[in-house]
C-alpha cells in the first residue's frame, strides 16, 4: 500500500478551511493508503503566532480536533513531530546536501522574512525540516495544496542529491515523494480579505458552538454592493454564498442566489440559513470533540501509540541513512538503554 505523509501546524484552532481543504481528504485517504499524519509542532516554532505558553495546549487540541474530524488511529498513525526526535536529527543530516540558494528562493521564505528586522535561521531552514518529515517515513505521496508545491519540489531535490551522494544500492534509500495535488478548495476568511488561516483570527473553528458560529457569521463580509437591504447582490462575489456551496444543499444554494440577486432578503437572513446548516454539518464533529475533551487521556494514548509506531519507522530509515553517511554506529549498550 503506498505511503502518505502529511502534517499540520498547531498554530491555532482547526477551522472549516482546514477541514474542507485538507482534513476531509485525509479522512478519505486513510482507507486507501498507509497514512502518517503529524501535528508539526517544531514547524510552529518559526511561526509569527508562536507562544511557548500556548504550544502544548494547541498541539493537544489540534490532535483532538483531527480525531473529532474523523482521523481514525486504527487506520493511520497520528503523532506529534517533537515526540519523534529523528525529525530533527535527519534535518541536520540533510542540511549537508541542501543548497542555500534554493532555500533563499522559496516564496514562503521571501514572504515571511520580508518584514522582519532579524530573520531566524529556522525560517530559512523550514523546508529542510519538511523534507526530513517526509523522507523519514519514505513516503510515496504527499497531499499538498498549491502553496506547498515548491517546498515538495525542494524535498525531491534534496532526496536526489542525498541519494546521489550516499545511496549506493540498486534502489535509492530515500525515495522521491510525489505530490498528490488536492482539488483546490480555498476558503476565504470571514474578513473577506484573505484566505482563512489559523494564525489570522478570521476563522470558524470546527468545534465552535452554534451561538459562536452565529456571532462570527453575523459581522462577516458580504458583497460590498449590498449596502442596504434593498440593494441587489451578486452571490458570485460573496464569501457567504461561497460557504453555502459547502454547507447548504443545492436547492438552498439556488434559493439563496435568487433572493440575493433580487434583494428579496437581507444578508442577515442569508447568514442565518448558513449558520443553521453549518451548525448541523459540524454537530457530529463537535460532539466527538466534547467527548474527547472530557477524556483527554484518550488523546494522549493515541499520541503515545502514534509516536511509538512513528519512531519505529523513523528508526529504520535513520539506521540506513547514518550507515550510508559513515557515522559510527551507536554502541550496543547505549542502544539497549534507549
Ligand atoms: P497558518 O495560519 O498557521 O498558516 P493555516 O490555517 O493556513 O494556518 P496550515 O497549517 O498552513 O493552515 O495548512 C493546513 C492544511 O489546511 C493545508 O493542507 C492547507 O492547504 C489547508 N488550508 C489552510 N487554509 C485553508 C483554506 N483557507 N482553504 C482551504 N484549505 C486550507
Ligand atoms: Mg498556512
Amino acid at each position: 500500500m503506498p505511503r502518505i505523509f502529511s502534517g499540520i501546524q498547531p498554530s491555532g484552532e482547526l477551522h472549516i478551511g482546514n477541514l474542507l481543504g485538507a482534513v476531509q481528504n485525509w479522512v478519505e485517504l486513510q482507507s486507501r493508503y498507509e497514512c502518517f499524519f503529524c501535528v508539526v509542532d517544531l514547524h510552529a516554532l518559526t511561526g509569527a503566532g508562536y507562544e511557548a505558553a500556548q504550544l502544548a495546549k494547541r498541539t493537544r487540541d489540534m490532535a483532538l480536533s483531527l480525531l473529532a474530524a474523523g482521523i481514525d488511529p486504527s487506520r493511520c498513525t497520528l503523532f506529534v513531530q517533537s515526540h519523534v526526535p529523528d525529525h530533527s536529527v535527519l534535518m541536520w543530516l540533510l542540511n549537508a546536501v541542501t543548497p542555500l540558494g534554493e532555500l533563499e528562493r522559496m516564496t514562503q521564505f521571501k514572504d515571511k522574512s520580508q518584514h522582519l528586522e532579524s530573520i531566524p535561521a529556522g525560517l530559512l531552514n523550514y523546508p529542510i525540516l519538511m523534507a526530513s518529515d517526509i523522507l523519514l517515513y519514505r513516503a510515496d505521496l504527499v497531499p499538498v495544496g498549491e502553496d506547498q508545491v515548491q517546498h515538495l519540489e525542494l524535498t525531491r531535490e534534496i532526496a536526489r542529491r542525498w541519494n546521489a551522494a550516499f545511496s549506493t544500492g540498486p534502489t535509492p534509500i530515500l525515495p522521491e515523494p510525489q505530490p498528490m495535488l488536492t482539488v483546490a478548495k480555498r476558503i476565504m476568511g470571514l474578513d473577506g480579505d484573505a484566505k482563512m488561516s489559523k494564525s489570522k483570527g478570521n476563522t470558524i473553528a470546527i468545534t465552535e458552538t452554534p451561538e459562536e458560529i452565529w456571532q462570527k457569521l453575523r459581522p462577516a463580509k458580504t458583497d460590498p454592493a449590498r449596502k442596504t437591504r434593498k440593494d441587489p447582490g451578486n452571490p458570485e462575489v460573496c464569501n457567504i454564498f461561497d460557504l453555502h456551496r459547502y454547507f447548504s444543499p443545492p436547492e438552498t444554494q439556488a434559493e439563496v442566489a435568487v433572493k440575493c440577486r433580487g434583494a428579496l432578503w437581507g444578508c442577515l437572513d442569508c447568514k442565518r440559513v448558513l449558520a443553521d446548516n453549518m451548525t448541523a454539518a459540524l454537530a457530529p464533529i463537535r460532539e466527538r470533540a466534547l467527548d474527547l475533551a472530557a477524556h483527554p487521556e484518550q488523546v494522549d494514548t493515541v499520541l503515545g501509540d502514534g509516536a511509538m509506531t512513528a519512531r519505529r519507522h523513523a528508526g529504520e530509515t535513520m539506521r540506513l541513512v547514518q550507515d550510508a553517511m559513515g557515522l559510527l554506529p551507536v554502541p550496543r549498550e547505549v542502544r539497549r538503554e534507549a
